[in-house]
């Protein structure tokens, strides 16, 4: 199926993302959250990032106009269960995932395909909780949606080809990589980049290093574009707790183990640049490292 009209739920980081990418690419966008305060500021930002792209001379002016008029802000669920594709990228958490399809499935057309933004919860436990699970597919963006390239596609155990090929087909339409991953926890980027992100909280809180010298150690040492600490916080310090939560679950081995100080950051409600404060605190002019 050639897909016309995408919905997203969520319009955090990556839902507003998603939805942004898809309206460039010529797609009708719903983008769905829970409160009109949340969909007034990702209109808001998506206003600010496409005017800037205006200004770095990467959209015209037509382009940008026509990309906003292809996004509709709703809270209406029947307006978002009418579409080809609906891609959840809410919170990671398995329970609210559940709910969030349980609540959608009176108003979705016979053949809309649903989709999952997840970093890590199981492809095929989501599906199996709705009335379609052969077209049910975890479709893994990367953040910032309209710069990463990557874009993970995961089949769930009853996933029908159909159904992979028409999010193939949006991977394609979108300009981005596909790669394709199977069904266990976190899948492949996040398997291997999480756990690299809690050792690097470890070492924080073992006094190995503190924020500041264990970032550099491996932007200068490891050649990494960002710090661990720093990319957390870019992620989201409580999705990473949620991915390391679900792979020590999943996998049942310790060494998967949350680290206590990142979860602490997480209590605490410092979850990263989205919170203002994280490993780093981001209230003032520049980041200051808070460890
Ligand atoms: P976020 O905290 O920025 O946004 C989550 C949004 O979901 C919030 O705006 C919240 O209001 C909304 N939400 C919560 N309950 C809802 C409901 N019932 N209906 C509609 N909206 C609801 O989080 P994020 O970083 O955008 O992550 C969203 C998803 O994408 C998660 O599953 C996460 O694992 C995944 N993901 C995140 C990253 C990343 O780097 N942050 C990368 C890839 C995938």
């Amino acid at each position: 199926m050639t897909l016309q009209t995408i919905s997203v739920i969520g319009a955090g980081q990556m839902g507003a993302g998603i939805a942004q990418v898809c309206a460039q690419a010529g797609y009708d966008v719903r983008l769905n959250d829970v409160s009109d305060d949340v969909l007034e500021s990702a209109r808001a930002d998506l206003e600010k990032r496409l005017a800037r792209l205006v200004e770095r001379g990467k959209l015209s002016g037509e382009d940008r106009s026509e990309t906003l008029n292809r996004i509709t802000m709703t809270r209406d669920l029947a307006v978002v269960g009418a579409a080809d594709l609906v891609i959840e990228a809410a919170t990671e958490n398995e329970t609210l995932k559940h709910k969030i399809f349980e609540g959608l499935a009176p108003h979705l057309d016979r053949d809309t395909i649903l989709a999952s933004n997840t970093s890590s919860i199981s492809i095929t436990r989501l599906a199996a909780r709705t009335d379609r699970p052969e077209r049910f597919m975890g479709v893994h963006f990367m953040n910032p949606v309209p710069v990463m390239q990557l874009v993970e596609l995961i089949r769930g155990i009853a996933t029908d080809e159909a159904t992979f090929a028409s999010c193939k087909d949006l991977v394609d339409r979108l300009g981005k990589t596909a790669t394709t991953s199977e069904d266990f926890p976190a899948f492949i980027v996040n398997r291997v980049l999480i756990p690299m992100i809690n050792e690097a909280a470890y070492v924080l809180y073992e006094g190995v290093g503190n924020v500041a010298s264990i970032d550099s150690a491996m932007k200068l040492g490891a050649n990494h574009p960002m710090g661990p600490l720093e990319l957390a916080d870019f992620i989201g310090l409580d999705t990473c707790v949620a991915i390391m939560k679900v792979l020590h679950e999943g996998f049942a081995d310790t060494k998967y183990r949350p680290c206590p100080l990142l979860v602490k950051y997480v209590e605490a409600g410092w979850v990263g640049r989205k919170s203002g404060r994280g490993f780093y605190d981001y209230r003032g002019n520049f980041p200051i490292p808070t460890r």
